[in-house]
């Protein structure tokens, strides 16, 4: 019996898990090894970290974890929790079961991208979610912006902070006045018709137009839709919350989702994340797993 199963072994479980083991509490990382930003070759904005390899930081931070005698590491993927309070058990797609009297849930999202030929081979790379991320790396060159919904305005104007921008309608947005009258102020162009298909041109990406024109850009951001990573916490019965971004696990103050005893902590518990909120959310969430063994809820 351990006394927290982590679930998820990236940013934000290391960080659970290290608070923990500091703790000199028994711990179980069950990591399935399929980090969030695996595609991007660098990962920016991390305090002391900024521009290393995003696998650099996590075997760094994996290998300090480890360094902790109470602390075991399994690679595998939880297919199954279940259980409740001081009894929970997380079956292994190999079949193993773990069992803790916490659970902490650190298991990411899922990005849906917009189907368009080409784009998904380009994520990371020259298509993006975030400009706080990747947007310095575009050197001031042109940005594209792909519409996925209503959310397309304020992603076109803050994007454009880093450089000079065109919002691709796509068929599924159309501004109104007043928002036509912010992307003027702003510069920002509007391309109404639909995207044909990407493609990598070297230095930058190649936008194709069903109505047959091409536009050049140092890069295209889109507004991915996220969802959790796994179905774990619905499983649990755990409250499940909506956002413009999609959907995420609801927690409160210490990162304890509805169900007693279970915490959800980094991407999968928040309606946007990076790296800093991830670490955060872990360490919160270790704190807090931390806190109800010794005063249990009553
Ligand atoms: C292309 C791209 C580039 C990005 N660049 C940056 C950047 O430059 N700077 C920045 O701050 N942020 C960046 N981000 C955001 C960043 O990747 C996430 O915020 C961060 O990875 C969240 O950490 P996490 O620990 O919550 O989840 P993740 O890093 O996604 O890790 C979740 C872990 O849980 C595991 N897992 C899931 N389900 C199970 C299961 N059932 N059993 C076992 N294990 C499971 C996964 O395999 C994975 O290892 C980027 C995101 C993308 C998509």
């Amino acid at each position: 019996m351990y006394d927290v199963l982590v679930v998820g072994g990236s940013y934000a479980g290391i960080a659970a898990a290290l608070q923990l083991a500091r703790a000199r509490r028994k711990v179980a990382v069950i990591d399935a090894g399929n980090r969030r930003n695996r595609f991007a070759s660098a990962a920016h904005g991390f305090l002391s970290r900024d521009g290393h390899t995003p696998d650099l930081i996590a075997r760094q931070a994996r290998r300090q974890l480890l360094a902790y005698p109470s602390v075991d590491w399994i690679e595998d993927t939880v297919s199954r929790c279940s259980g409740s309070l001081d009894a929970f058990e997380a079956t292994t797609t190999r079949g193993e079961v773990f069992r803790g009297r916490r659970l902490i849930l650190a298991t990411g999202v899922n990005d849906e991208l917009p189907e368009v030929p080409g784009l998904a081979a380009l994520w990371g790379r020259k298509v993006f979610h975030c400009p706080y991320c990747h947007g310095y790396e575009l050197e001031r060159g042109s940005i594209g912006v792909l519409a996925a919904g209503e959310m397309a305005f304020h992603h076109a104007v803050v994007v454009s902070e880093w450089g000079p921008t065109t919002l691709f309608a796509n068929g599924v947005f159309q501004p109104d006045l007043e928002q036509q009258g912010v992307f003027g102020q702003r510069g920002i162009a509007i391309e109404p018709a639909r995207l044909a298909g990407v493609q990598d041109t070297g230095a930058g990406i190649s936008v194709e137009l069903e109505t047959g024109g091409t536009v050049e850009l140092a890069g295209l951001f889109v507004q991915a839709r996220t969802s959790p990573a796994c179905p774990i916490a619905e499983q649990l019965g755990c409250n499940i919350e909506e956002s413009p971004m999609g959907t995420h696990v609801g927690t409160n103050g210490t990162q304890e989702t509805s169900v007693p005893g279970v915490f959800a902590a980094g991407d999968t518990a928040r309606a946007a994340g990076n790296l800093t909120f991830a670490v955060s959310d872990g360490a919160m969430a270790g704190a807090g797993a931390h806190r109800s063994l010794i005063f249990p809820p009553v």
